[in-house]
């Protein structure tokens, strides 16, 4: 089949407007990889939040030790601040993370709890205006979601922790007890300035995630196509053939029938006599079925009407040639065992470079991503018959789908076009020669080729 109806044809497919199903398969990739990325930070938050619940129970217990008031030791408030809000904090998020990773809700809840864990050790450190940083650096990493929903609910309970403290507790958050009325405006001015930022990193790196998507999807779509047309131009090309070649015969019967027709309707009823003329046309009937059915199963053959010019064709250099040509599989390895002095058959040789071609790619495919090894051998040649082998030790066949090989169309392949074995078993058949197949599943495959001397 011809590359230029492929192209021509996959270019109007996407002109014809086949993009909504390229940008549904874009939204389906970006959910998949989006949610890949929730579940990994997911998990990167799981585990800050232990982090920041040992580091603040280590720091209070550092920082405010035993409080002691005559022989009874009493635990400093701070320390069990640490552990019970700590634990209070930590748990609500972890427990989401590992019930519902990947979700939205989640992630609310994982923004909450971060946001929380600044309050706790801004409270934890006094007020300490360097711990108000850790409420930069979480709005920045809670911006690796690039989900820019989830900065609200952080900014709220940002400025709300700010406001309910700064009303009761002001010590607690400025460090100070008498900070200005306005001290949390200023605040929360600091943390909307950042948030512009995220937001706009946000929708920007979620906008790159969905034009991967997209570029994903495009690539995934011409290949589909390029397989597709394939098929449909073989399709055509059978159909069209087929068409074209019972043209003739068909006009010849229905000539010799519309003659018998007239005569029996002339006689009307009376007992006809069969003439020569008649007999004449019956046997054209039967002729032109008989070659219109021998077209029909040449044709499904999938044999093009391509003549056999054989000549004399050494082939080892063949078959150097048939490897060069199959593109290169990883881990395949494939060998050219056809010894040097076997002698010369007569056969036509780009047709055969084609059964090469072929079979030696249906066994590197077989082989697939575990890698595996082929080789070509022959024997015999001169007076004997011609026996070609060509191995693979790959994944094999089942017995129902070695039954259907050779038809035209059929594949196990995603990407197959079905049309290898067909064609291949056309041209050996053109040569007289002989196909079989032995396989067995999980161990390997042989195709032998018969070639008799001419
Ligand atoms: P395609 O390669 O496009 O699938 P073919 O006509 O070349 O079409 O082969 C038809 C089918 O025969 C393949 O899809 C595969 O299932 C099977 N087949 C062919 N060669 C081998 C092999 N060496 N090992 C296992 N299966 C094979
Ligand atoms: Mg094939």
């Amino acid at each position: 089949m011809s590359m230029k109806i492929i192209n021509a044809e996959h270019g109007d497919g996407r002109a014809q407007g086949l993009s909504p199903a390229i940008e549904r398969r874009a939204r389906e990739l970006f959910t998949v990889s989006y949610g890949e990325l929730a579940r990994r930070i997911d998990h990167m938050f799981m585990w800050l939040m232990i982090v920041q619940w040992v580091a603040a129970i280590v720091f209070a217990a550092f920082f405010s030790p035993l409080a002691w008031a005559g022989k009874s030791s009493a635990v400093h408030s701070h320390v069990i601040a640490a552990v019970v809000l700590g634990a209070l904090i930590t748990s609500l998020p972890v427990v989401m993370i590992l019930r519902h990773p990947g979700t939205q809700m989640t992630r609310y809840v994982v923004a909450c709890g971060q946001m929380l864990w600044s309050a706790l050790l801004i409270h934890l450190t006094g007020g300490r205006i360097e711990t108000h940083f850790h409420i930069f650096g979480s709005l920045a990493i809670l911006a690796f979601y690039r989900d820019l929903k989830i900065l609200i609910p952080a900014t709220v309970v940002v400025a709300g922790d700010h406001f309910v403290r700064g009303m009761f507790w002001p010590e607690s958050v400025y460090g100070v007890l008498n900070p200005e009325w306005w001290r949390f405006l200023e605040h929360a001015g600091w943390v909307v300035f950042i948030d512009a930022f995220l937001v706009l990193n946000c929708v920007q790196s979620r906008r790159e995630l969905y034009s991967l998507s997209l570029r994903h999807a495009e690539v995934e779509y011409s290949k589909d196509a390029v397989v597709r047309y394939e098929r449909l131009a073989a399709v055509g090309q059978l159909a069209a053939s087929v068409g074209h070649e019972l043209r003739n015969p068909l006009a010849a019967v229905r000539n010799a029938h519309s003659y018998l027709r007239k005569r029996i309707e002339r006689s009307k009823g009376d007992s006809l006599e069969v003439n020569d003329r008649m007999r004449q046309f019956m046997s054209v009937i039967d002729r032109e079925l008989d070659a219109s059915a021998k077209i029909i199963s040449n044709l499904l053959d999938f044999s093009r009407p391509r003549t056999v010019t054989a000549a004399p064709c050494p082939l080892r250099p063949l078959v150097a040639e048939a490897i060069t040509i199959v593109p290169d599989s990883a881990g395949v390895t494939v060998e050219n065992g056809v010894p040097e002095d076997l002698p010369i058959p007569d056969l036509d040789k780009d047709l055969f470079r084609q059964v090469f071609v072929n079979l030696i790619q249906n066994a590197a495919e077989a082989c697939g991503a575990a890698g595996g090894r082929v080789e070509v051998a022959a024997s015999g040649g001169g007076d004997a018959p011609w026996r070609i082998e060509i191995r693979d030790d790959g994944a094999g066949m089942p017995e129902e789908v070695r039954a259907e090989i050779f038809k035209p169309l059929f594949s196990t392949k995603t990407k197959g076009t079905g049309l290898g074995l067909a064609v291949v078993q056309g041209i050996i058949e053109r040569h007289g020669g002989t196909l079989e197949v032995q396989s067995e599943v999980g161990r390997g495959t042989t195709f032998t080729i018969g070639l008799f001397p001419t």
